[in-house]
């Protein structure tokens, strides 16, 4: 079977003009992200993100689809093995931590990626997650403080979503 999804990134304030909300400033930061389970196992992580800041930022798959207060209500990174904050690529991570993409000098980030621990099935699958995009670097658990093992100081959320199931395949 071959699941296909997708996670529309906004800052959301139009929507929920919640009390919390509008104590953020209003990021202007849109993107798309589409995931599609491969052969082996993997999955395709593809995305494009506008309004960025040049450089580096986080991107997570945080526990909750709860868009109620924005990315203040989505939870931790999404962390079903109870491990510490890492890098994709770090035996111990959460399997939210997605690292870094990285926007141009026009502010945009056009990234491909492949996850060997996110999953669109069961009980670990990230449907019905939340992604989000942060506004500083994820230093991917090195960063020497207590903070970098949870989050990675990669700090605010500047646009959010919730992943859906875009397609299935029976195959
Ligand atoms: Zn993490």
């Amino acid at each position: 079977m071959e699941i296909k999804a997708v996670c529309v990134l906004k800052d959301e304030h139009d929507v929920y003009p919640h009390p919390h909300n509008l104590q953020d400033p209003v990021s202007g930061v849109a993107g798309t992200i589409a995931f599609e389970s491969q052969k082996n196992g993997t999955v395709l992580i593809k995305g494009i993100i506008t309004g960025l800041t040049h450089g580096k930022h986080g991107l997570h798959v945080c526990a909750f689809g709860n868009l109620f207060n924005g990315y203040h209500s989505i939870g931790p990174h999404f962390n079903p093995r109870k491990k510490t904050h890492g890098g994709q690529q770090d035996e111990e991570r959460h399997v939210g931590d997605l690292g870094n993409v990285e926007a141009n000098e026009e502010g945009v980030a056009e990234f491909q990626v492949e996850d060997h621990l996110v999953s669109l099935s069961g009980t670990e699958s990230i449907i019905g997650r939340a992604v989000v995009i942060r506004a500083e670097e994820d230093d991917l658990g090195k960063g020497g403080n207590e903070e970098s093992l949870i989050t990675g100081n990669a700090t605010t959320g500047l646009a959010w979503g919730v992943i859906g199931i875009a397609e299935v395949v029976a195959k």
